[in-house]
């Protein structure tokens, strides 16, 4: 098979045999189709702002603003756009290239819609790339938000089909692939990942990998998170993952897409630089810069620059 092909057809024994390789083999091969596309050095940076906090009606055992949880989030209203304004730029002048937005809702309403679409024309034209999550939508919101000047939208698969609903129970795998074609209808770009370390199998981590890499066109952006475990979760007391189980995961990931970006999302606060290091040689290349994400902490900017700098990396110029 042809490493630098770009192929929907990847079967899960095809994935688990990559899960499967020898470590050096694995990096290998990652390194290998990472190299084909993209400059081992340059790692594009995102900012993400949580611009509706918390009080959200889902149900995601992961999650710290389900209202179904006592986690010490608050409900917060919808920020101004001034606020958003204002933080997107600070996210530029940081070195961000795109500046995400996310709101903890089942889905937007028309009005609210309308709202982020006015967010997502002046994040625009301050001259970054922009992305929201704000849950699911239809076909009709979706060209409402490239009409805007949206360019990615992110709604993750979370896990395999089979592990998903022992997360979920509020919305459906098929809820979630639905408005992941209303997105690529409407002509935006997607970003959509996982998260690993809920509890889940080896064989869900591939299930995962192998329905991304199935979809009919390949997310953009393909963040991979480990999970972040919060106090008053349903998955605060579980087992962490193995960090080298993880590093296979973005490598299938790189090897599967091999021209996504591949994040390295949630979950670096508590990663050793030497993980992430090996999770760059893996052929992840893009983080989520500034210190907290959405509700969670992340390693500070200087933090990141230092590690950049150590590691030689540089950010990607899109
Ligand atoms: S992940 Fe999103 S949809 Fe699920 S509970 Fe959290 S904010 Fe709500």
């Amino acid at each position: 098979m042809e490493q630098n092909a770009k192929r929907h057809d990847w079967t899960r024994a095809e994935v688990r045999a990559l899960f499967a390789l020898p470590f050096p083999e694995l990096m290998f091969r990652a390194q290998t189709v990472h190299r084909m596309h993209f400059d081992p050095r340059a790692v594009q940076i995102s900012t993400l702002l949580s611009i509706k906090t918390g009080g959200c009606p889902e149900d995601c055992a992961y999650c710290p603003q389900s209202a179904r949880y006592e986690t010490g989030v608050t409900a917060e209203k919808l920020m101004s756009l001034d606020t958003v304004l204002a933080e997107a730029q600070a996210a530029k002048r940081a070195g961000a290239s795109r500046f995400c937005m996310g709101a903890a809702w089942r889905s937007p309403k028309d009005r609210e819609l309308d709202q982020v679409a006015a967010m997502v024309e002046g994040v625009k034209a301050l001259g970054l790339e922009t992305c929201a999550t704000l849950g699911m939508l239809t076909a009709v919101q979706a060209e409402r938000l490239k009409t805007a000047g949206l360019d990615y939208y992110n709604h993750n698969l979370d896990t395999s089909p089979e592990y998903y609903g022992a997360i979920i129970t509020t919305r459906t795998y098929q809820d979630r692939l639905d408005t992941l074609a209303h997105v690529r209808d409407a002509g935006m770009r997607v970003c959509c990942g996982g998260i690993v370390g809920m509890g889940e199998s080896a064989e869900d981590r591939i299930g995962m990998i192998a329905t991304l890499a199935s979809l009919p066109v390949h997310p953009e952006s393909v963040p991979i998170n480990m999970l972040v475990r919060v106090a008053g979760t349903p998955l605060a007391g579980g087992e962490g993952l193995d960090p080298i189980d993880f590093v296979r995961t973005i490598a299938a990931a790189r090897i599967a897409m091999p021209k996504s970006v591949v994040r390295l999302s949630a979950g670096r606060e508590d990663m050793s630089e030497e993980t992430q290091a090996l999770c760059f040689l893996a052929g992840a290349n893009s983080i989520f810069y500034g210190p907290k994400l959405l509700t969670t902490p992340n390693p500070g900017r200087d933090r990141d620059l230092q590690m950049m700098d150590r590691l030689g990396l540089v950010p990607m110029r899109d």
